[in-house]
């Protein structure tokens, strides 16, 4: 059995880039579960359906909801009804809104069980918040992926830049702050190190290396 990867960490630790990188090195499988809560959120978003309203409705949209993932050469596509929302889930509104679907414990109930499913097939890298701790606490390898608040923004930036968007650092910060702080704090799976994750601080480190750490601990 070549087993499962399970890569957790904060906001814009640079996870999906490393986990990305790791899957196509080992010829593994990658799913990003925060895709997942991005397409509910995006859902939520457009129908008018705050994270605040009645846990019937919520669940509601969550099971009526169809998000399909596709793999493809420049990463993951995302569909949400039949739509692609690859790009629409990336949007800094969809940032700012999706850790307030994420503690929905109705919402994490669906996706957990979906990963799960998901995390059946061997040779697999899934990325998260809570793999390693609920979602998969079996899995064979884990790791937790992390940097600075400021080192986050900044990275975040650059990515936003390249996109088009133009924020400031200091309001990235907060926003990456603030949304460590409602990850961390929720009730159901919060945002956690397992006690059997490896924790690599990336905040010095290039991505190179990063990948090549975990590659070589997988392959011990
Ligand atoms: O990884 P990404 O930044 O796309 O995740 C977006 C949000 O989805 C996180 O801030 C968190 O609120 C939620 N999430 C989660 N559990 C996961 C993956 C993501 O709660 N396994």
């Amino acid at each position: 059995r070549r087993g499962v990867i399970a890569i957790d960490g904060p906001a814009g630790a640079g996870k999906s880039t490393v986990a990305k990188r790791v899957a196509d090195s080992l010829g593994f499988a990658y799913v990003d579960t925060g895709a997942m809560y991005r397409g509910i959120t995006l859902l939520g978003m457009r129908t008018g359906i705050a994270p605040s309203d009645s846990g019937e409705k919520l669940t509601e949209l969550v099971r009526s909801a169809e998000l399909k993932f596709e793999a493809g050469s420049g990463g993951l596509r995302v569909y949400l009804n039949g739509e692609d929302v690859t790009r629409a889930i990336r949007e800094p509104d969809v940032s700012r809104q999706v850790s307030y679907y994420a503690r929905i414990p109705s919402v994490r109930q669906v996706l957990t069980l979906l990963q799960r499913e998901l995390a059946v097939a061997d040779g697999i890298v899934m990325e998260g918040r809570d793999i390693g701790t609920a979602v998969l606490p079996d899995a064979e390898h884990k790791f937790f992926v992390t940097a600075t608040p400021l080192e986050r923004a900044k990275r975040r930036l650059k990515e936003l830049n390249q996109e088009g968007y133009r924020l400031d650092l200091d309001q990235l910060v907060r926003e990456i702050e603030e949304r460590d702080r409602i990850d961390s704090s929720r009730s159901v799976a919060p945002l956690c190190v397992a006690p059997d994750a490896v924790v690599i601080d990336t905040t010095d480190l290039t991505v190179d290396e990063v990948v090549a750490m975990i590659v070589a601990k997988v392959g011990n």
